[in-house]
This record gives C-alpha cells, sequence and structure tokens, in this order.
C-alpha cells in the first residue's frame, strides 16, 4: 500500500539512512480491556528485524514505562479505531518524555484515521498508513518473545472482493501475493497462523499448502476461507493439513449457497461441523430477521456460528454504533 499522503509520510529508507545505529524504542500500547488482543505486535517485531539488521539498538516496550532507554526513534502501534484511547496514552507519554525523539505511528487505526491522529497531535508525529512491502517480507523478531511459540504471517495482502463494511479495500487495496512463506516460519514453532484475508485467491495457494504439509505444523487460516472459492481440490488439500479449525464467513444471505455448498464439501471430506467456524456479522446492513435466519441455516448445517457484531471505522467506543435496522436492546 502507499503510504499517506501530505506531511505525514513515513519513509523506512529515510529512517534507514542514518549514519550512526539509532536507539529504537518499539511501543504497543498497554494491553488492556480497552485495547485487547491475544497476539503479539507483529509490525513491530518486523521493524526489529529491519532496525537490528541495520546496526541498530532495539527495544520492545508494552504501555508506558521508564527504563534508561533514551530512544531517538519511536514507534507506537495501533489496533482497530474502536482502541484508539490507548494509542493516545502511549503517544502522549512517549513524545513528552522523549521530545527530541522522531515518533511513528502505525497499524491500522493510524492508516484508517490518520485526521483523527493529525488533529490532536500534529506535527509531533509521524503517520505510517498501511502497508510497508520491505517491512513485510521480514521474519518478525520471535526472539525478542521467546515464550510465543506461533508464527504468524501474510501470504498475501488485500482481497477480490469490495464488501463495504471491510476495511481491507481502504488498508490494502491491490491484492499481492508471495510465493513462498517457509522464510516467515521461525524455528522451534509449534503452530502458524496466517492473517491473509482472502489466500484462495492467491495463485501460489497449493505452493503455500505444500510448504504447510511438509512442515507439519498445526494451521490457522485465522481470517476465515473464502466459501465461493472452495472447491473438492482446497477441501482435499485441506484435509491433508493440519488445521484443526476451518474458518469461513456468512456475511449476508447473498452467499448463502455459496456457504452451503462450502459446508457441504468439507463435510463430505471428513471434516466434522465441529470443526467449521462460521463468521456471521450483524448490525449492518441486516435486520434482526435476517441474522436469526443465517444462525438458524448454520444451526441446520450442523456447523460453530460466531456472530460478528459490525464495528463503526470512525473512532469511538467499541459497541457504539447501531445500525438503523437494529435497536440498542436487540443489540444487548
Ligand atoms: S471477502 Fe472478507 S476480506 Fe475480502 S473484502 Fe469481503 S470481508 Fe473483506
Amino acid at each position: 500500500m502507499t503510504p499517506n499522503s501530505g506531511s505525514f509520510v513515513f519513509d523506512i529508507h529515510e529512517i534507514g539512512r542514518k549514519a550512526h545505529p539509532l536507539k529504537v524504542l518499539l511501543v504497543e500500547p498497554q494491553k488492556s480491556r480497552k485495547y485487547h488482543t491475544p497476539y503479539p505486535p507483529l509490525a513491530l517485531l518486523k521493524l526489529a528485524t529491519y532496525h537490528e539488521r541495520k546496526g541498530d539498538f532495539v527495544k520492545l516496550e508494552n504501555g508506558i514505562s521508564e527504563n534508561g532507554f533514551e530512544p531517538d526513534t519511536i514507534y507506537i502501534t495501533s489496533l482497530f479505531t474502536y482502541a484508539w484511547e490507548p494509542v493516545h496514552e502511549a503517544i502522549r507519554f512517549y513524545s513528552n518524555r522523549y521530545k527530541k525523539a522522531r515518533v511513528i505511528v502505525g497499524g491500522v487505526y493510524a492508516s484508517l484515521c490518520p485526521d483523527h491522529l493529525k488533529e490532536r497531535f500534529g506535527d509531533r508525529i509521524e503517520i505510517c498508513g498501511g502497508v510497508v512491502p520491505e517491512l513485510d517480507a521480514l521474519l518478525p523478531a520471535y526472539w525478542l518473545i521467546p515464550e510465543w511459540k506461533t508464527s504468524i504471517l501474510f501470504s498475501s495482502r488485500g482481497c477480490i472482493r469490495k464488501c463495504p463494511f471491510c476495511s481491507v479495500p481502504q488498508l490494502e487495496p491491490k491484492f499481492e501475493a508471495r510465493k513462498s512463506i517457509k522464510h516467515l516460519i521461525y524455528p522451534g514453532h509449534r503452530k502458524v497462523v496466517f492473517w491473509d484475508n482472502n489466500i484462495l485467491v492467491s495463485p501460489y495457494w497449493r505452493n503455500i499448502f505444500s510448504e504447510l504439509e511438509e512442515s507439519g505444523l498445526k494451521v490457522d487460516f485465522n481470517q476465515g476461507l473464502d466459501a465461493r472459492l472452495l472447491t473438492e481440490e482446497t477441501v482435499l488439500r485441506l484435509k491433508r493439513l493440519k488445521a484443526p479449525i476451518v474458518r469461513l464467513a456468512y456475511d449476508t444471505k447473498g452467499v448463502k449457497e455459496s456457504v452451503k455448498k462450502g459446508i457441504g464439501l468439507l463435510k463430505n471430506t471428513g471434516i466434522s461441523g465441529r470443526r467449521i467456524v462460521v463468521y456471521c456479522l450483524f448490525n449492518y446492513l441486516d435486520t434482526p430477521t435476517d441474522f436469526v435466519e443465517r444462525m438458524k441455516d448454520l444451526l441446520s448445517w450442523g456447523v460453530v456460528s460466531y456472530p460478528m457484531r459490525y464495528q463503526a471505522l470512525e473512532p469511538g467506543p467499541k459497541d457504539s454504533y447501531i445500525s438503523p435496522n437494529w435497536t440498542k436492546e436487540q443489540l444487548e
């Protein structure tokens, strides 16, 4: 993805051209109910690899902390837009504490809402919007978090679909795929989690599946597989992987037949309904009746449903958006 235009553009090459080793602080906002993720900050770990290769000194931090490390460059990451407050807290603290340091903010919220950040912090911060290709190809610095045993990776970016409720077309407008993911699996890890938005679109999915099969590692296509792209071949290849859970999405009634057919293919291959989890969007253009019908469909098809409440892309408290077709009471 191309970075944001304007004076807030972050340029990794410019950072890398410094003559002396940098002291780089990588900050994940304080994990809490307001900033919840079970995963480590992948982009920060890739930045760690990038800077370590340049000979820079790197420190990874969660939340606000003073540790005697005087950085000259600070990266702060962000999650989805409703989790913006802990990001602001981190920016406030670190930009005041280290007044001479560059402060670069990235991640989903920073990419989707640069103006919201700009209004509050102006020129004190730089915003890194979207994906930086040079970083994306790097193995994250898992050695900084030795207790973590799962490799998280993207074999592709973007998606060919343009679902109006989804931020992917904005964050990753172009579909791009890599041929191999072997180099993104960290030695000693026991599992691989894919964050691809639509891996089955990749022209290299067969090769990726072969690499996974050879690795013998557990696999989770965490963002779900596109039911419209399931075929006898894909489900047979899937069956050969150690994928305890297969995730699909049934976000609108428009994909009913594809989801039904995909579930049928999976079950015919011997993947039981208990292992098929289907995300089910609500609180968007649907109505409560429509949502209940989709849930009933999933029940009748014998799979596990996973309701997903639509969240607005604009910053605001989690679960504050209420679709005109729903009421607050219906959503509670
Ligand atoms: S298929 Fe999934 S990733 Fe692609 S645009 Fe739709 S919701 Fe987003």
